[in-house]
């Protein structure tokens, strides 16, 4: 998506460990004229797909997540990162590497939340080697219900998380994709269709 390569390249910066900071207009601060965009964008793209639901998880999924499901008109849920596990028989439980703080969490969605009979688009601000996606994933297969799609906001494409659940069969619908960047020079190359 043009709109959301050209801020990138504009406001993106790249970090060294294969981090691109955008928390001035995705993840900290936000652009919500952008978030509608990218929410416009993915309802084109999911049209024929009967989503119920959205799933993110938190904190930085929320915002695109929710302006997302004002263009597909379905409830959000988010799946919670915690530390410590009481597991009462009520949760869909999985476990999520995370890539920025190097740490695994325990992740939880209330059962009652997601049904059998839902239809859900699972959505991200990134996907960089796959573990939150796969994490999402895990929880919609606990509770018996369709995952329909994934809508990433930015992928980096080298580092494979993308690819691989493309090859399991998921689609994964990816509004950026960046083929490489350099944290010394601060190059971003786009992937081209
Ligand atoms: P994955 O689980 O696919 O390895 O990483 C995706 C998760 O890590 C996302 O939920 C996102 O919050 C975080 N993440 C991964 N790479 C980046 C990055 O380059 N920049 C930022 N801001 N977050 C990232």
């Amino acid at each position: 998506m043009q709109l959301l390569e050209d801020r990138i390249a504009r406001d993106g910066v790249v970090k060294s460990g294969n981090v691109l900071k955008v928390d001035s207009f995705l993840n900290h601060q936000i652009d919500i004229d952008l978030l509608d965009a990218l929410g416009a964008e993915w309802a084109r793209l999911f049209q024929d797909k009967p989503i119920t639901k959205i799933l993110t998880i938190e904190a930085s999924g929320i915002g695109i997540a929710c302006m997302a499901a004002l263009h597909f008109d379905v409830p959000v849920v988010f799946a919670k990162k915690t530390q410590s596990l009481n597991l009462d028989g009520e949760m869909l439980c999985t476990k999520i590497d995370s890539f920025t703080h190097k740490k695994t969490f325990d992740v939880v969605v209330a059962k009652r939340f997601i049904s059998p009979d839902d239809h859900i688009l699972i959505i991200d601000d990134f996907l960089a080697n796959g573990c939150a996606l796969r994490g999402l994933i895990e929880l919609v297969g606990q509770a018996g219900a369709v995952v329909e799609g994934l809508g990433v906001a930015v992928e980096k494409g080298f580092q494979g998380g993308g690819d691989d659940l493309r090859a399991r069969g998921y689609r994964v619908e990816s509004l950026a994709i960046i083929e490489s960047m350099d944290a010394e020079s601060g190059a971003i190359c786009f992937r081209t269709a």
